[in-house]
């Protein structure tokens, strides 16, 4: 049976081809991630900043930074190693549009210079609204959003703080904040016409049961996967930092969500969570082979 029969033949094109996606995509085009993104807007409970953002990246990983014009060398060398390469991202080592200068940088040279690759970036959603126009000129076939949550209170409980309009916001409003931007980012996308995923940390005891609503809410407004991802907590990498003893879900309650968010949408469940200067087919990681030093 076709997975992707619920969606629009437009979007189910560009989904089919994508490594990331398809499940039968991901054996035969391959993906690269650059850490061009230094620095957050925001803080989640779950992340240590010694650390990749933990949103899209597998946690506890540690990228290497790149300025644009390395990434942008980085990625036409490994083009020519790997000639499947498909799909550039940017996913951190922070938030992409923490740093919007960076990441459109990246962008905007990759479409001169790699036209054929489709480009991507993942955020928290905080300056998602003011840069969609930005994001729509370059060659960005899709944006995750992470998304916790839809209800300030819960909120709260996962981001401690937000940085927002040069202050430092806290609390209850911070969350509104920043929901209220994920949204709205959100609807600017789809209305544009750029894939939007939505990835969700499950968070045992504070937003498992929420994300069922969630999901509603971002299905119904045009996203076209949701991917429920566990909080890793483990203490080597300082997760859920603010809240001591938070633990992770477990196998079973972390497949029981994802069957209840699963409904008429399919899940992403093989997303390897990739390191944030992943490279190569997914389940392969090149990484270690395509370090700036081994390259120049
Ligand atoms: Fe694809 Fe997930 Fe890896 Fe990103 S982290 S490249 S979405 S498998
Ligand atoms: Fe860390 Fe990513 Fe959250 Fe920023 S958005 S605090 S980098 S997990």
């Amino acid at each position: 049976a076709d997975q992707l029969a619920h969606l629009p033949p437009a979007i189910r094109d560009k989904v089919r081809d994508h490594p990331c996606f398809s499940e039968e995509a991901h054996q035969h085009y391959a993906r690269m991630h650059v850490a061009v993104a230094p620095a957050c807007n925001i803080q989640c409970h779950y992340c240590n900043r010694k650390y990749d953002c933990s949103n899209e990246s597998r946690p506890g990983v540690v990228s290497e930074l790149l300025t644009p014009e390395q990434a942008v060398r980085k990625v036409l060398a490994v083009g020519a190693h790997i000639p499947q390469l498909t799909v550039l991202g940017i996913a951190g080592p922070g938030d992409p549009l923490a740093n919007p200068e960076r990441t459109l940088a990246t962008f905007r040279a990759l479409s001169e210079q790699a036209p054929d690759i489709k480009l991507c970036l993942s955020t928290n959603g905080l300056a998602l609204p003011g840069l969609v126009d930005a994001i729509c000129a370059h060659n960005i076939d899709h944006v995750t959003i992470t998304i916790n949550c839809i209800d300030p209170d819960i909120g709260a409980r996962i981001y401690p703080w937000i940085f927002w309009q040069h202050r430092r916001v806290t609390g209850r409003r911070a969350a509104e904040i920043l929901i209220e931007q994920q949204q709205r980012g959100l609807e600017q996308l789809i209305a544009r016409g750029v894939l939007v995923k939505v990835n969700s940390v499950m968070i045992p005891g504070v937003n498992d049961d929420h994300l069922k609503e969630v999901s509603r809410l971002v299905k119904a407004k045009g996203a076209f996967l949701h991917n429920v991802m566990p909080l890793i907590a483990e203490p080597e990498h300082g997760t859920f930092y603010g809240l001591m003893g938070q633990r992770g879900p477990t196998a079973e309650e972390l497949r029981a969500l994802q069957d209840a968010c699963a409904g008429d949408m399919n899940m992403m469940r093989h997303c390897r969570q990739c390191r944030a200067d992943a490279v190569g087919l997914l389940g392969e990681d090149r990484h270690q082979e395509f370090t700036l030093e081994r390259i120049e």
